[in-house]
């Protein structure tokens, strides 16, 4: 029997909503099907913003796909008149030598992307805020800033609607298995079948990819919002960048203007640094001495920002080992099935473009884009 769907797509969060999108805007059938109800706050694409910038100091080879995920993030926000991306300039501070700041310029050079080097001195003259030591310097980014991760899904999610996609909501997959003319998959409601599958899991890929080989590890993340000491105004999005800060111990920390409005506050939150969790396992209660232990870092490097602690909320990080992504068929299904996870705390800002990304390989087996960086191979042992 033929399958109902072309496409069915697991995970309808950050990945899965734009490969609904993407999938369902080139005529594919398509079956989303997610855990939770839409945009909820339970997985890694929550908390009202994510920064994005393009002098990535992780690999310049992630630049050609940025390029591609801002003018997709125009195209969503004219589609659907959502706010998707706000860019208020990006600051990546550091020492010289830290991967954040000669990482950036990196890419920023490789690719020919505009942007400034500033030392110490001009860095507190352009952003009163920041606190630089003397030896630390930065690269400013005019075109860095951030994207609005809930208006995205949900953009996603309308467009892929308005296209036809089915969406089922709050029917978690069992499990799923090839058979002749594709896939089947098992919901707690019904078993479907589809030409394609498109797996996006997210924090739960160490339950629906055993056979893919990588060892994920799942990481608790905080995001905490204080209220800057002297006002809000000198963090409104028009005055303040994105920044990305690393000290002399290779710590990082990141931040946001103060973006919804005067009594919300700023975000901030390290970059990495999370205990090991699972979805299940994860502590959701945002403790006192991780609330001071933020609050002291802030107060070295943008020391009016942590005046009276507003809020927390915590989300997952899905790592690999290497911090690099996956996307790719599934090595042992290559015919039906196609994977995006492990994005390892950065992914976000490039959701529009993995969702172009998973459309081409699942119908039609490859890609335009560089993606050789995100093979899950380089992450498997070699067999003895
Ligand atoms: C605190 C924090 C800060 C971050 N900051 C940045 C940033 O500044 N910039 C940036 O680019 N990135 C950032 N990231 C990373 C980025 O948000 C993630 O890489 C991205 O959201 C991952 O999207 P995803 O689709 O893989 O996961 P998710 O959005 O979690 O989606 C996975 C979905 O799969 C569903 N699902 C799982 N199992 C099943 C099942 N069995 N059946 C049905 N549905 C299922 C889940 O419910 C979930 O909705 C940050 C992440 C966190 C947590």
């Amino acid at each position: 029997m033929s399958p109902s769907y072309d496409v069915i797509v697991i995970g309808l969060g950050g990945m899965g909503s734009a490969a609904a999108h993407h999938l369902s805007a080139r005529g594919a059938r398509v079956l989303g099907l997610e855990r939770f109800g839409p945009v909820h706050n339970r997985g890694s694409s929550h908390g009202g913003s994510r920064i994005t910038r393009q002098s990535y100091f992780e690999d310049p080879a992630y630049v050609p796909l940025l390029l591609r995920a801002y003018e997709l993030y125009e195209d969503v926000e004219r589609a659907t008149g959502r706010e998707i991306a706000a860019l208020c300039g990006g600051v990546m501070v550091g020492p010289p030598a830290s991967r954040t700041v000669s990482g950036s310029l990196r890419s920023a050079t490789e690719w020919d992307l505009p942007h400034e080097m500033l030392d110490a001195r001009e860095i507190r003259r352009r952003f009163p805020t920041l606190a630089p030591k003397d030896d630390e310097v930065a690269l400013y980014e005019k075109k860095a800033g951030l994207v609005r991760p809930e208006n995205m899904v949900a953009a996603h999610l309308q467009l892929a609607t308005r296209q036809g996609a089915r969406l089922h909501f709050e029917e978690p997959v069992l499990r799923w298995e090839p058979y002749r003319y594709g896939v089947r998959v098992h919901t707690c409601e019904n078993t479907y079948t589809a030409g394609q599958l498109v797996i996006c899991p997210g924090a739960w890929a160490p339950r629906l990819l055993t056979d893919l080989g990588v060892a994920f590890t799942i990481e608790r993340q905080v995001m905490y919002w204080f209220q800057p000491k002297h006002g809000t105004r000198p963090f409104a999005l028009e005055n303040h960048p994105v920044y990305i800060w690393e000290d002399a111990e290779g710590v990082q920390v990141y931040g946001f203007p103060a973006i919804d409005g005067p009594d919300l506050g700023a975000k901030v939150a390290f970059f990495r640094k999370g205990a090991v969790c699972t979805p299940d396992t994860i502590d959701r209660t945002v403790h006192e001495e991780e609330i001071q232990a933020m609050a002291d870092h802030m107060s070295r490097c943008v020391p009016d920002l942590p005046g009276a602690f507003l809020k927390a909320a915590t989300c997952m990080y899905s790592n690999t080992p290497d911090e690099h992504f996956v996307i790719s068929r599934h090595p042992a299904h290559p015919e039906s099935v196609t994977v995006a996870c492990g994005f390892s705390g950065h992914g976000f800002k490039f959701a529009p473009v993995v969702g172009e990304i998973l459309a081409d390989l699942a119908l039609t087996g490859t890609t335009r884009h560089p993606i050789g960086l995100f093979a899950p191979s380089r992450l498997t042992a070699a067999p003895a």
